[in-house]
């Protein structure tokens, strides 16, 4: 907060449900953490497809709230009992509510350290879409080397950590895109082929065609509604389709008869907050993570940086299918 403004905090405010235009800049009083909690001060908040299925109200909350699952920052302040963080720490979280803000209050269990070498906007680019793309390919469906894997919206903040991870661990990723910029990002991330679902009439035909006809051991959907059929056409016999997001909409029921006609498919729809159930847990996958970033392995591509006020324009372009990798407001 500025000079004379000791007591304002800028900040995004939802008061009903509703489009990107129900992202209204506020000021809201300043913060304290209560036990257990720290105060941080952000440097980047992290825009989730998440935060437009709560915004919509698919995920009902309760109102008036400040979005924003994510982001990084320097502590400032800890409440009663808080031992293993200290001010001044650098620190990362992605299940705080409040993060589309100058000042969060967050519970340091879900707060991890950000190591030296990680700058804020990458530590936030790589925590919940990185261990997302972590838990797809060690625990959901644990990848093997020369397994094909089709990933979609390989461009995407998930996408393209994901493409990065399978191809790291010897698959060989077939993606798909909208655009011919998200090719070039997609295969940059190391996908070996690319398909344009948004052109093509028959995606399962041609993720076969691009298989010898056997099809993939794993398809990870994030799309949903308008990609759900051809995953499961796409797979081979007792291969899994890991739904994991619904960004075109949501799918409609499914009848189990259609794995077995498929070939004794697996079907699965997994969420992280499943794979990070405890501190130590997410502070181990959040470690991986980072590590993975450090030592190269694993380049988080910051696609979009937003001014806080302008909320509502990123969850416009995210989607309008316009950006591509993380999204970020700068307080
Ligand atoms: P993305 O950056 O991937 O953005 C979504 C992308 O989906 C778009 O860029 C677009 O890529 C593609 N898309 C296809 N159809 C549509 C459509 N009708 N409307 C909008 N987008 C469409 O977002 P995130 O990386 O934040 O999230 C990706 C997905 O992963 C989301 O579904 C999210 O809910 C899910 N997710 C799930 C988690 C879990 O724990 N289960 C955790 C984190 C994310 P293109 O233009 O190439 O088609």
């Amino acid at each position: 907060p500025s000079p004379g403004h000791d007591l304002a905090v800028r900040a995004i405010q939802i008061t009903e449900a509703g489009g990107p235009d129900v992202l209204t800049p506020t000021e809201l009083d300043d913060p304290a953490p209560g036990p257990g909690q720290i105060l941080v001060e952000v440097a980047a908040a992290g825009v989730n497809f998440i935060d437009t299925y709560q915004r919509e109200g698919i995920y009902p909350m309760t109102l008036p709230y400040v979005p924003g699952m994510e982001g990084a920052g320097r502590v400032r302040a800890l409440g009663a009992g808080v031992e293993d963080v200290a001010v001044g720490d650098r620190v990362a979280w992605c299940e705080q509510l409040g993060s589309y803000a100058e000042l969060v209050v967050v519970e340091a269990a879900k707060a991890v350290p950000v190591p030296d070498g990680v700058a804020d906007d990458v530590a936030v680019g790589a925590l919940l879409q990185g261990m997302t793309a972590h838990f797809l390919v060690h625990d959901t469906y644990p990848v093997q080397a020369g397994d094909d894997v089709l990933v979609h919206a390989a461009a995407g903040g998930v996408g393209l950590l994901l493409t990065q991870l399978a191809t790291a661990k010897g698959a060989r990723v077939i993606g798909t895109v909208s655009t011919p910029e998200k090719e070039e990002l997609a295969r940059g991330a190391g996908a070996a082929e690319v398909i344009r679902y948004t052109e093509t009439d028959d995606l399962a035909g041609d993720v076969r065609a691009l298989t010898g006809g056997t099809g993939v051991a794993v398809v990870y959907d994030s799309v949903g509604k308008t990609t759900f059929d051809a995953s499961l056409d796409s797979l081979r016999v007792r291969g899994m389709l890991v739904l994991f997001g619904a960004a075109s909409g949501p799918v409609p029921p499914v009848d189990p008869q259609r794995l077995n006609r498929g070939g004794s498919l697996f079907l699965t729809r997994p969420t992280l907050f499943h794979h990070v159930p405890t501190p130590e847990a997410l502070r181990a996958r959040a470690a991986a993570v980072y590590a993975a970033v450090a030592d190269g392995t694993l380049d988080v591509r910051i696609g979009h940086r937003y001014p806080l006020a302008d909320a509502r324009t990123a969850h416009e372009d995210l989607q309008a299918r316009r950006t591509t990798g993380k999204v970020l407001l700068l307080p």
